[in-house]
């Protein structure tokens, strides 16, 4: 079934209400995936507004879906990005049914309410009741519900990008990784994620030698040489520095222009939260994750592998922090390997997109300011940066359910968005395509 379609700007809470919870009773777990579903539900949905779209799959059951209202060919083009594959979710762990789209004390419950079946269907909301009021944009007006973000084997946007890059090339685009309302100091702000950190995990090889492990003194044990490189790695504190955007939010929150780790003590000063949203935006970060060694309770293992999560700045790279990962892990028997390297791009604060999400915010909240932030996770803005040059930012706007529960809520049990914000979400993004590429 199909949600209604409003006539009216005040019914398009209910609209986008209904389609959430279409959405969510769609199961999209990721793997296997199964995102086809919600293409199909989001084609048929936007064909009533006269939104045509096509479905691209690499697999028939994974197919990413993009919409577009054509422009008239002078001017920018904005893309409305969002995935539409969720976590898995233990009903045992919930209050409700992960896939009920229950609607309870005006929120909306469900696996991907917030990560990001809801931006889904603001987004999809946003460009069907502009296309019934007649909006004629300059430039393409495009909506992308693209299949497998959460586990990235290459079924998603990354594909798009390489398979059919004119389906989705765009100068500017909103996807998720922030939007926020967060009050520092007594002020409101909404936080635009404008930059990722890189993820740049390593592995540690320690070598020994096996033996028995009734006689420890006739072998050499690679777990317990590993366990001083780790000690190493967990006291270890990077040199701290302010990357612009972290710059640019600091002095918005502090009103003036701090060193780096002036900064750390404004926001120790000013509440836990700010300290542990801002730490680690000024340094590459070190997470010890996962260690493997001898698979017999009774052999004392001649290896030992240890990989550790590691997130570096936007724009540093591998071979900067590599001499000094080196250092601090000393001499030692042992190889040290990077296991990958994704993300760690930005795009300016500054220019048409930046100006729309402040003039939106302006509109809805006067007191409040748009603050750029880089986000320590990796996110499909990624792709259309490297690919295109796309200005991307992450905002879906959020007031209405505190920040710091939010957060709690992804990728974990009775996650739930509020229809206010969804409402919010859907005001937003009719306002910054309008004035993009209105
Ligand atoms: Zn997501």
């Amino acid at each position: 079934m199909l949600p209604g379609l409003a006539t009216t700007t005040d019914s398009l809470r209910a609209e986008v209400t209904e389609l959430l919870q279409e959405l969510i009773r769609l199961d999209t777990v990721n793997p296997p995936g199964n995102e086809t579903a919600a293409a199909e539900l989001l084609r048929d949905y936007l064909a009533e507004s006269g939104v045509e779209s096509e479905l691209y799959a690499r697999e028939p059951a994974r197919a990413n879906l993009v919409a577009r209202i054509p422009g008239r060919g002078d001017g920018p083009s904005f893309l409305l990005l969002s995935h539409t594959d969720t976590v898995v979710a233990d009903p045992a762990e919930w209050q409700v049914d992960p896939w009920s789209g229950e609607l309870r004390d005006g929120e909306i419950w469900g696996r991907g309410a917030l990560d990001m079946k809801g931006e889904v269907a603001a987004s999809a909301v946003a460009i069907a009741s502009l296309a019934r009021d007649g909006f004629q944009p300059q430039g393409d007006l495009i909506f992308v519900a693209a299949a497998d973000e959460e586990v990235g084997y290459d079924f998603g946007l990354s594909w798009l990008c390489k398979e059919h890059p004119d389906a989705v090339r765009a100068d500017y685009a909103l996807n998720e990784g922030a939007g926020e309302r967060v009050e520092f100091a007594g002020r409101p702000f909404y936080l635009c994620s404008t930059a990722e950190k890189m993820s740049s995990p390593f592995r540690l090889v320690v070598h020994g030698r096996a033996g028995h492990a009734s006689m420890p003194g006739i072998a050499d044990n690679a777990l317990v040489k590993a366990a001083p490189l780790i000690e190493r790695l967990a006291e270890y504190r990077p040199a701290l520095r302010l990357e612009a955007e972290t710059a640019a939010l600091v002095e918005a929150i502090a009103g003036q222009r701090l060193e780096a780790s002036q900064a750390l003590d404004l926001a120790r000063g000013l509440d836990p939260f700010a300290a542990e949203l801002l730490e680690p935006l000024l340094s590459f970060t070190l997470s010890p994750t996962m260690i493997s060694a001898s698979e017999r309770q009774n052999v004392i293992p001649s290896t030992c592998e240890v990989v550790v999560d590691c997130r570096l700045l936007p724009g540093q790279a591998q071979a900067e922090v590599e001499p000094v990962l080196r250092e601090v892990l000393g001499e030692g028997d042992f190889d040290f390997e990077w296991l990958d390297g994704r993300g760690g791009t930005r795009s300016p604060f500054e220019g048409p997109l930046w100006d729309a999400v402040q003039s939106w915010v302006a509109a809805t909240e006067p007191s409040a300011a748009a603050v750029p932030v880089c986000v320590p996770g990796f996110t499909d803005s990624h792709w259309l940066r490297e690919a295109f040059g796309t200005v991307a930012y992450g905002f879906f706007p959020a007031r209405t359910m505190d920040a710091q529960l939010a957060a709690r809520l992804i990728h974990s049990a009775d996650e739930r968005i509020a229809v206010e914000d969804l409402e919010l979400g859907v005001d937003c993004f009719r306002h910054v395509a309008r004035t993009v590429c209105g």
